[in-house]
Parts: C-alpha cells; sequence; structure tokens
C-alpha cells in the first residue's frame, strides 16, 4: 500500500513499521501509510494488537517542514490520530531515538507507550499530553521545547514501560496487554490528571512568564502555554479546534516563516558554491591548535567534546598549564551542573595533548592558528607551521579581521590556507565563518566546512575583506551607535532598543563585556579618537572587567546599571565639542542600528564576500544572536522593505552628514526594481 509504511505481522500483533530515512518526518505518505494500515489491521479479525514503530534511527522526529506553507493534503496528522483512538484493539507506540513534535502527538493518540527516549509541541500535544503527564509537566515541556528522557517518562506516566529493543519490545508488551485484557487508555478522554491543576491556574501564567524570559518577543511558546490552560474547561474536541486554528495562525505568520527560512539557510551555507562536484574533503584524524587562550582553548574543547584528539601547543609550560586548567575547570562545571557525564571532563581532557613549540603540528591533519592578533605574529606563526606540517595539512586561522591572503603568501602552500574564524565562546557558539582565500583549494575548503560540521558548528563560507561578513556588519553599526551618543542619546537607550528587537545584548553592553581597552589601544595605534569611549578609558573604566564602562557594576554581577556619572561625562565631551545634543527617538535608533547592517550586508553580495543573502543571515543567527523569529537581517530587511531601508537610509546619510549611510547600489537597484534579497537566487 504505501513505500515509506509496511505492514508486518508477528503471531496476533500488526506491526506498522515506518521506515522514511532520514528521521520519519510525518509527510503526506507517512501520514497516509500509517492511517491506512492501522485502518486495515483494525479491520483484521486475526490481529488483537497494533504496534507503531519506525525503522533507522528515530521515532517520528517531527513534521515535514518542507510541507509547512504549503496547501495541506489530506490525511493531517489529527486525523491519523482520530483513526487510531477509534481503534478497538490496543495501540502501542514504540518509541525509540526521539519523538518530537508531530512524533510525540501521534505516541499520544496510542493507548500504550513503550519507549527507549527523549520529546516537543503542535497538532494535539497540548491537550492530549497534559492529560499523560498533568498540566504542570505538560506545559513546562511545550513551553521549553526541552526533550525528556525515558526514565522521567515512564515515571511522569508519558510512557508505560521502558523497553531494550522498541519494536520487539512493543510486541511483547502488547502481547502483555492483550493477555491482560487491559482496558485501552484514550487519553482524550482521560481527565484524572488535570484536577490538581483547576484549583491553581498560576502554573500556565508561570510557564508563560518562563517562556517570555527564555525566549523573549517570541509568540508560540506563550501561545502554547495558553492552549495548554484549555485542557481545564475547554471540551477536548473544541479545545483541538482551536488549537488548530491556532497553530494555523502561527505557521502563518512572520515568526513562523523567519524560523523555517533560518533552518533551510542553515542547510544551504553547508552546501558550498563554486567548487566542483567531485570534490571530497581531506581527512582529519588529528588537529592541532596553536594558542591556548580564551579562543584556541574554546576551539580546542569544541574538538574533544566531538572526540576529536587535539595537540593544544603554546609559548611556555605556564601558558598552556593556565589554558588547560580553565578547560578543565569549564568542563567540571558543566559536569557538576549535570550537563555532561560525571567521567566526560577526565575523559576529553585525554583527548587534548599540551605541548610547547610548533614543531609538534607535524602530525596534524588541519592547523588552527589562534595567536595574539597582530599580522606580524600569524606571519611568523605559518612560516613555522609551513616549516612542520605534513603535507596537504589544512591550516587555519582563526583571525578575526587580518587578511588571510597575506597570510597564506608566507607560506609555500597557499592553497591549503584559509581562515576558521570562531566566536566567543568558541565552546558554546555554533557559527564558523570559513574563510576562502585567494589560493584557498576547494578540497580544503571542504575539509574546513566538513569539519565545522563534525564538531556541530555551523559552517558559513566567506570571503577575505576587513572583520569578513559578520564584524564587517558589526562595525557599520558600532560607528553608529557611537555617533547616537554624540548627538543625544544615552548607552542605556541604544542598548535597550537593540535588545526589545531581540538580541541579547545591546553595543555598549557588549563593549562592556569584550574590554573598552581593546578598542582604546588599538586606536591610540592608528592614531585614531573616539572621545567618549577615549574618555572612560581615559578615566580607568574599561568595562566589566574594572567594574565600570558604559556602565556600573555591582561586585560579582554582570547586571549593567546606568551611571549618571557615564551621563555627565556624555554631556561634559559633548560641551567641550561644541556639539548640540538632541532627544532622539526609539524608532531612529532602531534604524540606525540596524539598516546600515543591511546596507553593509548589501556591499557584502556586491563584492561577492558572501554568496547568498541567507549566509549572512546564517552567520548573524550563530555568531551574533540574531532573534530566530526575525530569520536574520536580509531577511528581516525584505520583511521591512527595501525601498523604505532605502529612504531611511538616505534620510540620515543627510541627517548626520554621514555619505556611507548612503544605500549602496545593490540595495538601490533591488529597491528601484521593487524587489527583496531573496530573489537574488532565483
Ligand atoms: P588570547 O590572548 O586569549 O590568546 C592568545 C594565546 O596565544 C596566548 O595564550 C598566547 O600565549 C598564545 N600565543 C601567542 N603566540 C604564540 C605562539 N607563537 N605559539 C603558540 N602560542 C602563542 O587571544 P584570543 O582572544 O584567544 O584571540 C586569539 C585569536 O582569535 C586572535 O586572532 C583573535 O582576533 C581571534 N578571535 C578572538 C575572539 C575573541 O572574542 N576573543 C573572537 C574571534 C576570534
Amino acid at each position: 500500500m504505501s513505500d515509506v509504511v509496511k505492514l508486518v505481522r508477528h503471531d496476533e500483533v500488526a506491526v506498522v513499521m515506518v521506515d522514511s530515512p532520514p528521521v520519519n518526518a510525518l509527510s503526506a505518505a507517512v501520514r497516509r501509510g500509517i492511517f491506512e494500515n492501522v485502518k486495515a489491521a483494525n479491520a483484521d479479525d486475526a490481529v488483537k494488537a497494533i504496534v507503531i514503530a519506525c525503522a533507522g534511527r528515530t521515532f517520528v522526529a517531527g513534521a515535514d517542514i518542507p510541507e509547512f506553507g504549503k496547501p495541506p493534503q489530506s490525511p493531517g496528522l489529527n486525523e491519523v490520530i482520530a483513526e487510531i483512538e477509534k481503534c478497538t484493539k490496543p495501540v502501542i507506540a514504540a518509541i525509540h531515538g526521539t519523538a518530537l513534535g508531530g512524533g510525540l502527538e501521534l505516541t499520544l493518540g496510542c493507548h500504550f507507550r513503550v519507549a527507549v527516549l527523549g520529546l516537543r509541541p503542535g497538532a494535539g500535544g497540548t491537550q492530549r499530553r497534559p492529560r499523560a503527564v498533568g498540566p504542570e509537566l505538560g506545559v513546562q515541556m511545550i513551553v521549553t521545547g526541552n526533550p525528556i528522557g525515558a526514565p522521567e517518562a515512564l515515571k511522569n506516566g508519558l510512557i508505560e514501560e521502558i523497553v531494550e529493543g522498541p519494536t520487539e519490545g512493543a510486541i511483547a508488551f502488547a502481547k502483555k496487554v492483550v493477555a491482560e485484557k487491559r482496558p485501552l487508555r484514550v487519553l482524550k478522554n482521560d481527565d484524572s490528571k488535570l484536577a490538581a491543576a483547576k484549583a491553581d491556574r498560576s502554573i500556565f501564567t508561570n510557564a508563560a512568564a518562563a517562556a517570555n524570559k527564555k525566549n523573549r518577543g517570541m509568540n508560540a511558546p506563550l501561545a502554547c502555554a495558553e492552549a495548554v490552560s484549555w485542557t481545564l474547561d475547554t471540551p477536548f474536541d473544541e479545545a483541538l479546534k482551536k488549537e488548530r486554528e491556532m497553530f494555523l495562525k502561527l505557521v502563518a505568520d512572520d515568526q513562523s516563516k523567519a524560523q523555517r527560512y533560518a533552518f533551510f539557510s542553515e542547510r544551504e551555507a553547508a552546501k558550498v558554491q563554486g567548487v566542483p562536484d567531485s570534490t571530497k574533503p581531506r581527512p582529519v584524524e588529528r588537529v592541532a591548535i596553536i594558542g591556548a587562550g580564551t579562543m584556541g582553548g574554546g576551539i580546542a574543547m569544541s574538538f574533544a567534546n566531538a572526540g576529536i584528539p587535539v595537540t593544544l601547543i603554546e609559548t611556555g609550560e605556564e601558558q598552556l598549564k593556565r589554558g588547560l586548567g580553565i578547560m578543565q575547570k569549564n568542563w567540571e562545571n558543566t559536569a557538576a551542573r549535570g550537563g555532561i557525564p560525571a567521567d566526560a571532563p577526565a575523559k576529553r581532557m585525554a583527548l587534548i595533548d599540551g605541548k610547547v613549540g610548533l614543531d609538534n603540528v607535524k602530525d596534524a591533519d588541519l592547523i588552527i592558528e589562534a595567536v595574539f592578533e597582530t599580522m606580524a605574529i600569524k606571519k611568523e606563526v605559518f612560516t613555522a607551521i609551513d616549516a612542520h606540517a605534513k603535507p596537504g595539512a589544512v591550516l587555519a586561522s582563526n583571525t578575526s579581521y587580518l587578511n588571510i591572503n597575506d597570510i597564506a603568501a608566507v607560506t609555500k602552500r597557499p592553497q591549503d590556507v584559509l581562515g576558521m574564524h570562531f566566536f566567543s565562546p568558541a565552546n558554546v557558539m555554533k557559527l564558523c565563518e570559513i574563510v576562502r582565500a585567494e589560493k584557498t583549494a576547494p578540497d580544503a575548503l571542504l575539509t574546513a566546512v566538513a569539519i565545522a560540521r563534525k564538531i556541530a558548528k555551523v559552517p558559513a563560507v566567506v570571503g577575505v575583506c576587513d572583520g569578513f561578513v559578520g564584524n564587517r556588519m558589526l562595525a557599520a553599526r558600532s560607528k553608529q551607535s557611537e555617533k547616537l551618543l554624540f548627538e543625544g542619546a544615552l548607552p542605556q537607550q541604544v542598548d535597550a532598543v537593540v535588545t526589545k528587537f531581540g538580541l541579547p545584548m545591546g553595543p555598549f553592553a557588549m563593549g562592556d563585556l569584550a574590554g573598552l581597552d581593546i578598542g582604546w589601544r588599538s586606536r591610540q595605534d592608528r592614531g585614531i579618537k573616539s572621545e567618549i569611549a577615549d574618555a572612560l578609558c581615559e578615566a580607568g573604566r574599561f568595562g566589566q572587567k574594572t567594574g565600570k564602562g558604559y556602565y556600573k557594576y555591582e561586585s560579582g554581577s554582570r547586571a549593567p546599571i546606568p551611571d549618571p556619572e557615564v551621563e555627565k561625562l556624555i554631556d561634559d565631551t559633548c560641551k567641550r565639542l561644541g556639539l548640540t545634543r538632541r532627544a532622539i527617538s526609539d524608532q531612529e535608533i532602531l534604524e540606525r542600528m540596524v539598516y546600515p547592517m543591511i546596507n553593509e550586508g548589501a556591499r557584502i553580495l556586491e563584492e561577492k564576500i558572501a554568496s547568498r543573502p541567507s549566509d549572512i543571515d546564517v552567520i548573524w543567527l550563530y555568531g551574533y544572536g540574531w532573534p530566530i523569529y526575525r530569520g536574520g537581517p536580509m531577511f528581516y530587511a525584505d520583511l521591512v522593505g527595501l525601498k523604505e531601508i532605502a529612504e531611511r537610509l538616505s534620510f540620515y546619510a543627510k541627517q548626520t552628514n554621514d555619505p556611507s549611510l548612503e544605500p549602496a547600489p545593490l540595495l538601490k537597484k533591488l529597491a528601484d526594481e521593487g524587489k527583496t534579497f531573496a530573489s537574488l537566487g532565483k
């Protein structure tokens, strides 16, 4: 009947086996296959129980995302579940891997669940799940989206039994249910766990507040919390109808579009353009990382987390010991919080071989340099790497701004040199900008992309320019945030607008976190002035590390507190410079924080530093915490409309006498033609 769902008999038990790689997503074909096979098994007198199981690495891991936004095809998931609930014979879900989203909902339609698992929301999940686990855990699971393990699922009544092999375990369980003549448990008719919550509705408001804290500005978790509360006072069928309406509304809004776009953009980013199809990545068995500082340590941790051995190289034993100590402490803290197993820190440390001297790169297939950001030092290090590395090793620099072509030029193998720009903290941040230099060989490039994916990073290929994609766009924003202070805004006003938009931090809080002295020293080196920032540093305000920067900090706290002293310092500086400050609206701040970045993004596309607007968005989503429900700066630009953005940029260029704000030619062209950035790939 179906290619992706088969019916297999084991004595009196019929197994409906879904086999739709890679993750058994609920495509129309899978839904139809389950629907028809369950119906047939229920009609067959020789069948006494039905098991729904999946082949491959996981039970149904969710909806078929490409189907979202297209006309729905019958049968819908609710119809499939209704067919299961209608069965007169026990239906058992055999769960392995993760039962996420629609997959979990499918299991909730079954009378019984047995598992080996982890668990999320959508059709029926807000109504049946609270009936299985009680409303409190039900609402928490749905708003956080955090999967729960099999033992917890068992404890809370989400599953009936933990089994070893999912299918065999479920068949044995099915036989037991038949022999014991257990009554069928149809969750939609079972309100036994809802009573406790009837007295106390605060669990829903608390869960909504927690969701809002975690995903500020995101609609879906709040809507889900509300939907779970319907279990208390809305009849099941009516609640299910309301839930479907809510789901369709959420799926149609810009936040949902943005999230689907982010999903596909990440996938696209992994497909490297401009390399022959036959190109294969080079094998990487051992990695050498040079520098055990902030970045080198974090990068080494990412490799060890993925089980890849690392030679970590420093200039002296002391630096090495310090770096290794920080890594160990970091893992131990995670283990103490239960984030990794207790024996993981020791196992991961064992994968790291600390060494002094650059001759130790000799066994590595990939070498990543993370030493000080000075061209002379980088060149010295690459000359030494070139002398010792084995032929065919890929040589990468983690530089934030420096020209990779110039670095490659000091080696006799520029074809093997590229950038791998990780973000801080490197063991946490997912982005890795892979910088393709003029002479980088296609297979060296693919090696970097493949290894980045292997260590669970999101790679995006970019070209050589000052700051590559992310930091170059950030610089366009920084220029405006600094100017806004001279024109009349305060750090806390600018930061509040940026965080309200959804970024985790505003530019001034970020400056305080990174340390204001770094930029100050670099300005001194280059003979550049930035009066307000300079005055702060001259007053010893280097940011969080000195307890004072654009904000003040209470000891031991990272929470920025607006400081009247800073307001006075800004005021005095402006007076000294003869500048008149004006009131600046939040709307102007938002436009000047975001539109210049978009403009820089357009230039980056023109110069082919990034090959797709979606690559730029991936960089902002995974490297800078751009809110996923806003898709990325280029996606956001398309939503606002390029004509509006070009007009506002022109306006600010004149208002602030800053020709760099004039719309980039590509932006202007698309705006004039009424097109979007998304139209570029088509
Ligand atoms: P850091 O000062 O924390 O660490 C640099 C380390 O390199 C030091 O431990 C130093 O002893 C070591 N080192 C210097 N010369 C060496 C040599 N010849 N051989 C071996 N080790 C040597 O600096 P960091 O913040 O980790 O930055 C490293 C690189 O990463 C820089 O290029 C920087 O621009 C880039 N980067 C930094 C960040 C960030 O947020 N810190 C983010 C992305 C990229």
